[in-house]
């Protein structure tokens, strides 16, 4: 039997024939709103894929989901759909797999993670959290985000569904927004999910999937890179006297770098850090990168940088913020491919700054 191609060969190839009619190498866009043969739409667009997914689910039901995940996620769960559908939430920390089992209660159909999560880098054991779900008859789902399916793969794990914000590292050159569901063997979940993007119609437009498809190509490229120079940059951050503690799946220092190592190709390309300083401090050192951009969002060929707490967590109360860790002077980073030596030296610049 032939062997399954490796992930980069995948990338470039899976599904991706030339063009039946004209022979293109790359995927044609028909600007049309009607087709003869059947067209299958697999992406979905933005907060539209997880919105999907989510209605999988009899109103009424109870999730459990990790206790920091993306903002959007949380603004979904609790000013949308507690109200829309009744689903009732609970959030929790999840590292240590064993709490997931005592909140879960009769009508539980849901887990929702993040892993790494957003910001503190936290990770979640998949096998665990599969195997729990499973023994309970709950649908398992996993954002994979920040990890792409190049470094870790929640479905192998034994997850039901895996949704991917497709505007991050998946298209890589924050020209789009998009988002994904994918769904593993259960065929009756993906029968439904088929149903309700049928049904609801979340689904991507041609010149997004096209651009996304492009940037699948070099995904495995970019992640290596990524990856390489975010380790580079975390060990070289941990030595510097102005930076007080740094977030790093790579690190040894991390607390869970024996799970990353167990089920992650790589440590991703995200490092968050906090500093010895104050806010007006942090404030100097965020102005003070010329290549890392201060910008929200992540996972593009450029570096950014971010402050959760006046950026992306602003809406998180500062109680909540605190609670989790995501101080005044906690940084996120947001590594890029670029020449590695060039964004320590920008980091460099910024730390004088402080
Ligand atoms: C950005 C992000 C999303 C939402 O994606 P959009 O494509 O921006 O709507 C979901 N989950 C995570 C972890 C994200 O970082």
């Amino acid at each position: 039997m032939k062997k399954q191609h490796e992930f980069a060969t995948r990338a470039i190839h899976a599904g991706q024939e030339p063009d039946p009619s004209t022979g293109a190498i790359m995927t044609p866009i028909y600007a049309t709103s009607t087709y003869v043969q059947k067209s299958p739409g697999k992406h979905k667009g933005g907060l539209a894929a997880m919105a999907t997914a989510l209605e999988v689910l009899e109103s009424g039901s109870h999730i459990v989901a990790n206790d920091d995940l993306y903002g959007g996620t949380f603004r979904l769960f609790d000013k949308v759909r507690r109200r829309s559908a009744n689903l009732d939430f609970a959030y929790i920390d999840l590292t240590d797999a064993e709490d997931f089992e005592r909140v879960i209660k009769s009508n539980t159909r849901m887990v929702w993670i993040e892993t790494p999560s957003n910001p503190l880098l936290k990770l979640i054991d998949l096998e665990a959290i599969a195997k729990t779900a499973r023994e309970h008859e709950i649908i398992s789902v996993c954002d994979n985000t920040f990890a792409t399916p190049w470094i870790q793969r929640p479905i192998e794990a034994g997850f039901d569904l895996v949704i991917h914000s497709a505007t991050k590292y998946l298209n890589g050159h924050s020209d789009l927004v998009g988002g994904v569901v994918v769904v593993g063997e259960n065929k009756e979940l993906g029968d439904q999910i088929a149903l309700l993007q049928n049904s609801v119609g979340a689904i991507a437009g041609p010149f997004e999937s096209f651009l996304v498809m492009r940037s699948l190509k070099t995904l495995a490229l970019r992640m290596e890179r990524h990856c390489s120079n975010a380790i580079e940059i975390a060990r070289w951050l941990e030595e510097q006297p102005q930076v007080k503690s740094v977030s790093y799946p790579g690190l040894k220092s991390h607390p869970q770098h024996d799970l990353a190592r167990q089920q992650m190709r790589g440590f991703g390309g995200m490092v968050t850090i906090v500093l010895k300083a104050d806010i007006a401090g942090t404030k100097r050192f965020l102005e003070n990168t010329r290549l890392f951009s201060l910008a929200e969002s992540l996972g593009g060929v450029e570096s950014l940088i971010n402050h959760p707490v006046l950026m992306t967590h602003a809406s998180v109360p500062r109680e909540q913020r605190e609670a989790l860790g995501v101080t005044d002077s906690l940084v996120r980073l947001s590594v890029g491919v670029e020449d590695v030596r060039d964004l320590i030296d920008d980091l460099k610049t910024a730390i004088e700054a402080i």
